[in-house]
């Protein structure tokens, strides 16, 4: 498969993109390029390189999806999820994007790059873990830090249209007391509402390999803040494509529009005591979709058989976590309040005696 690595185009050592600064760097020398300079420079070499490897071994599967590709630097066979668009050599490290995945239907619309660098999530993530009690040291070991891997994670996004046409009648009672009588006012108010609701940028995550309610704990993402989507961005990341259908993530985006609609209905009626609505007509339109690419920093734990994950947003730094306990840290704490209490009793007893 056609797999296209950022090269400086000064020393040829692979390029990554660098999260707030807009640009991509190489480590070996230095240089930094913007991403317009970068697309015209890789547009380039991959004609080169698909000139001179017209005839690059492809690993197929017998129905016909292909599952790894020729690394274009060490030469090595790279076997990869079948839905990775961007990941890294497992030999040479360098920094590869597959191209072929990233097309047609494939094509995000947008991407959100990361804001976040490596040092500031190990440092989000430590100051979070060292806050805890009981956390087994190897949580935050240096081997465990190289595990938090950055990767941008698959987005539906949908434009949609409420048009709303409600009727009914809403009451407004007050009650006073002047002397021995109680008085009760009721008011009826007619209820119209007639009109469009727009919302844009409803999204749901298009994936199914990642724990779903961890990487919703850490939105919501900007998407004001996204950009036309360019490979470049993935560089030194990992990337995955969708494996959920529009069609399977519509439902849910339905439902949400649902529940903002209603919220926002009911906004315009809450000074009425009691609201009885006798129409009620909301059809929803979905105007327009788009496919996109988010970020997020992703670290899995492996502590007594159970798997703990802990997520930050790429983009704000919102982080979410489950945390591990030490059985041992918590037993350690408990016989030392036993020792306590025994010396204590212990020593009441000298008294005693
Ligand atoms: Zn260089
Ligand atoms: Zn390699």
């Amino acid at each position: 498969m056609a797999s296209l690595t950022y090269k400086c185009p000064n020393c040829g050592a692979p390029l990554t993109y660098q999260p707030g600064k807009d640009k991509s760097a190489c480590d070996y020398c230095n240089s930094a390029f913007t991403l317009e300079e970068l697309e015209a420079f890789a547009a380039n070499q991959q004609t080169k390189e698909e000139e001179e490897h017209s005839h690059d071994h492809v690993d197929e599967k017998e129905d016909g999806s292909v599952m790894g590709y020729t690394c274009g630097s060490c030469g090595a066979e790279v076997v990869t999820d079948e839905t990775t668009t961007a990941t890294f050599c497992y030999y040479c490290h360098n920094p590869v994007i597959l191209t072929e995945r990233l097309k047609g239907d494939f094509k995000p619309d947008k991407i959100i790059p990361f804001a976040i660098d490596r040092k500031k999530a190990e440092a989000i993530f430590l100051t979070w873990a060292k806050s805890k009690r009981y956390v087994p040291k190897s949580f935050y070991s240096d081997s465990q830090l190289e595990k938090i891997t950055g990767m941008y994670l698959p987005y539906w996004m949908a434009d949609i249209k409420a048009d709303v046409d409600i009727e009914g009648v809403g009451q407004e009672v007050n009650t006073w007391t002047s002397g021995d009588t109680e008085y009760t006012e009721t008011k009826e108010y007619r209820i119209e509402r007639k009109g469009d609701i727009e919302i844009d940028n409803i999204g749901e995550l298009a994936f199914t390999k990642i724990d779903k309610p961890m990487i919703d704990s850490i939105t919501p993402f900007r998407e004001e803040n996204a950009k036309a989507f360019s490979m470049a961005y993935l560089s030194g990341f990992f990337a995955e494509a969708y494996d959920k259908k529009r069609d399977d993530v519509q439902g849910e985006i339905q439902r949400r529009m649902e529940r903002y609609t209603k919220s926002l209905i009911d906004e315009t009626t809450n000074q009425y005591t009691s609201v009885d609505l006798n129409k009620e007509d909301v059809n929803y339109e979905i105007l327009g979709w788009h496919y996109a690419l988010f970020p997020a920093w992703v670290m899995t734990y492996k502590y007594l058989g159970k798997i703990y994950i802990y997520a930050i947003n790429g983009q704000t730094g919102r982080a979410y976590g489950e945390l591990p306990l030490d059985k041992k840290k918590l037993s350690l704490t408990s016989v030392v309040i036993g020792l306590v209490i025994l010396v204590a009793l212990i020593l009441g007893g000298r008294f005693i005696w």
